[in-house]
């Protein structure tokens, strides 16, 4: 199998999320799998919305190493692309679409090296590949598959195959979105005195809202907690009191922070005149980078980056919020050939080399775990 030509098939996959329609990419995926003798079952947490995972391999001394990876993406954006996001169009050594980096690359290249693999994996620990729906807007698919009885079955360590440029991340920060809604009472414009302005709870939050200071201990690694006003809605017409207004926070937390008693600390910090809905709530992740499952990891990528690779952490999050707490805290790693700052770019690009490379590092990696 050949992951770049694996890559190209998911590109022309339109499943930009929303709406998703990850069903028929999932299946492309499953029956190649099936093929090399994977178990595959598939879950939906909506009609379309479809996840999958395959399984080979099993004994009694070691769980399986997972390969983990989301099949939507973002949609294009406002800006016209130079380049056809579907066709998989290559030119000087990239690979051109939308998801070539964030992350069909990735799901292509465990794909492929669990397929070269195949057969050899009987009577060893195995792989369970996990490859999800709907991650983009908040883990959803990874969500649903925590909430099925049996559907992630054992993992012993976790490779999320996001975009890194093959640099082995040993965690990433949380993200807790929150809708902060306020309300009023409406009246006609020219008579102010009558209603209750939303809008101007709504500002006062938001003035708040940015003297905000957490009482986190920065993260050796991770820095310190961040907050974000990403939007404000509110009103209806130029000429009425507005009765309801929305303020989009994002925080990003580090690990050890409850998200539940940010939200918490943040409410009453807010006072009674907002009410706090989560959007997305995904907490962070951290592996000791001394972890010898790690340490084994950055060995085998050291010739692939020419040095031994620093420490570092993924700047966004990852289906690892929801997969490391559900597989009971096993060792995580976020590794994948994606270009880092590709992400929902207009005309994303993934580097072909790294796709190749990302198989045998991947392949190298499930033979450790698997003695093959
Ligand atoms: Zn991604």
């Amino acid at each position: 199998m050949n992951a770049l030509e694996l890559t190209r098939a998911l590109l022309r996959f339109n499943t930009i999320n929303p709406p998703g329609e990850e069903r028929a990419c999932a299946q492309h995926l499953g029956r190649l799998l099936e093929d090399a003798g994977f178990t595959v079952r598939s879950y939906e947490y909506a009609a379309g919305r479809t996840s999958l995972v395959a399984r080979l391999g099993g004994s009694t001394d070691r769980p399986p190493l997972c390969f983990a990876g989301h099949i939507d993406t973002v949609p294009l954006g406002a800006t016209r692309w130079q380049r056809d996001p579907f066709a998989g169009e290559t030119a000087g050594g990239r690979l051109y679409g939308r998801g070539s980096s964030d992350m069909k690359s990735g799901v292509a290249a465990f794909v492929t090296a669990a397929c070269n693999l195949g057969a050899r994996l009987h009577g060893t620990p195995g792989l369970a590949l996990v490859i999800v729906a709907g991650e983009e807007t908040g883990c959803d698919g990874s969500r649903h598959l925590t909430r099925t009885a049996g559907a992630l079955g054992e993992a012993g360590a976790i490779v999320v195959a996001e975009p890194t440029g093959n640099h082995p991340c040993v965690g990433h920060k949380g993200a807790l979105w929150l809708h902060g809604r306020t309300t009023g009472v409406t009246a006609h414009g020219s008579m102010p005195e009558r209603g209750v302005n939303a809008v101007y709870k709504a500002a006062r939050a938001v003035t708040l809202l940015e003297r905000f200071t957490f009482d986190a201990t920065p993260h050796l690694v991770l820095g310190a907690p961040t907050l974000n006003v990403g939007t404000i809605t509110g009103g209806l017409n130029i000429n009425s009191v507005p009765d309801a207004a929305t303020v989009g926070i994002d925080l990003r937390t580090i690990p050890g922070q409850r998200h539940e008693e940010v939200r918490e600390r943040l409410s009453r910090y807010l006072g009674g005149e907002v009410a706090l809905t989560p959007v997305v709530d995904v907490e962070g992740v951290w592996t000791d980078p001394d972890h010898p499952w790690l340490q084994e990891v950055f060995d085998l990528a050291t010739p692939f980056l020419g040095a031994r690779p620093a420490v570092r952490a993924a700047p966004y999050f990852t289906d690892a919020s929801l997969l490391t707490p559900a597989y009971g805290g096993p060792p995580t790693v976020i590794l994948g050939p994606g270009e880092l700052e590709q992400a929902h770019q207009t005309d994303e690009y993934c580097r072909i080399d790294c796709i190749e490379q990302a198989v045998e590092l991947y392949e190298a990696i499930a033979r450790r775990w698997c003695g093959v």
